[in-house]
């Protein structure tokens, strides 16, 4: 699939746009095209409690509804996004589409459903981005605890007075921040504990080897303690199988994500979940 390609992205892309015969010009004038007539779409991946396995949040997560070539991942088209200088504008689009949505659940349901939004490093690192978020928050009427802003660890190492500083800002709006993807930066366990920060989000690479006999596991459980014992929230993304799970809840994490509850669903299969309660759904989306 798109998204394993990993460093042979590029290639991947280029082989793919040949068979459609399009060119990176041609791609940048769509993208460009496709921000304006509104062709990015958020699907939404639940997650869910320890134990009870209900729904208590979902991330959104941006496709792109191209009219040739069907339903893309981020894989696909976040590079040229990034190198056009247009990932502000789609944060931007994600943020709006996210809250209003989240809005939504919030009014029809009375189930504390929570929304987690990716922000670029970009996005993150700009001085207006609180403003942002409390202009967005305030037109969508979203209760703001029901945000949860993932940035990545990098997005955080950057200049670290200012990170604080923007943190705190974000905090004082009500707005919860989760550290994605950690383990795979540079920052160490001791720098996290000078973020305002509410969850951490362990990357899915470490998933696939917590059952190995691999050192991953003793830095997971390392990880879930030294997080608990800062009073944050872990969650685990990227679980796949019965047996993951069952390490993950006995190692203590609050909130799971992964295959084996649920792919990213369209908006409306979301909404569905949504007014059901928030069943554990297993075979959601496949
Ligand atoms: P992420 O934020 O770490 O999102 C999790 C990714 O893991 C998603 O891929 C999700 O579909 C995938 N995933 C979830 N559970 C499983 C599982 O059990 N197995 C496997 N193999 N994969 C799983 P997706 O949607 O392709 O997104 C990839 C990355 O693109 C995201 O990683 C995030 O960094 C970025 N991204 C996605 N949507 C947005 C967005 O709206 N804005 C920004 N700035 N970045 C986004
Ligand atoms: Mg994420
Ligand atoms: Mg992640
Ligand atoms: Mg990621």
């Amino acid at each position: 699939r798109a998204h394993d390609v990993g460093g042979n992205r590029f290639q991947f892309f280029s082989a793919e746009m040949n068979a459609l015969a399009l060119t990176r010009l041609g791609l940048q004038a769509e993208l460009r095209r496709a921000l304006q007539h509104e062709e990015f779409e958020l699907f939404y991946q639940p997650i869910f409690t320890r134990g009870a396995h209900r729904v208590c949040g979902a991330e959104a997560l941006v496709r792109w509804r191209h009219p040739k070539r069907g339903v893309l991942p981020p894989a696909l088209f976040m590079d040229e996004i990034e190198h056009l200088g247009l990932i502000e504008d789609l944060d931007r689009y994600v943020l709006e589409s996210a809250c209003r949505e989240a809005r939504l659940w919030e009014q029809r349901h009375d189930a504390e459903i929570g929304v987690a939004v990716n922000i670029s490093a970009r996005s993150f690192e700009r001085e207006h981005f609180p403003e942002l978020v409390r202009n967005v928050l305030y037109a969508s009427g979203l209760t703001p605890h029901r945000l949860e802003l993932e940035i990545v660890e990098s997005s955080a190492l950057g200049d670290a007075d200012r990170t604080i500083e923007c943190l705190h800002r974000l905090r004082a709006l009500g707005v919860r921040v989760a550290l994605d993807d950690f383990g795979t930066g540079y920052s160490s366990l001791s720098h996290l504990r000078q973020l305002p920060v509410d969850t951490l989000k362990i990357d899915r690479s470490f998933v696939d080897n917590v059952l190995g006999d691999t050192p991953d596991a003793a830095i997971v459980a390392a990880m879930i303690t030294l997080a608990r014992s800062l009073g944050l929230d872990v969650v685990a993304e990227g679980i796949e199988t019965s047996s993951q799970l069952a390490w993950f809840e006995h190692h203590g994490v609050d909130r799971l994500q992964g295959f084996l509850f649920s792919q990213p669903l369209e908006r409306d299969m979301l909404r569905q979940l949504v007014a059901e309660g928030g069943q554990p759904s297993r075979a959601a989306g496949s």
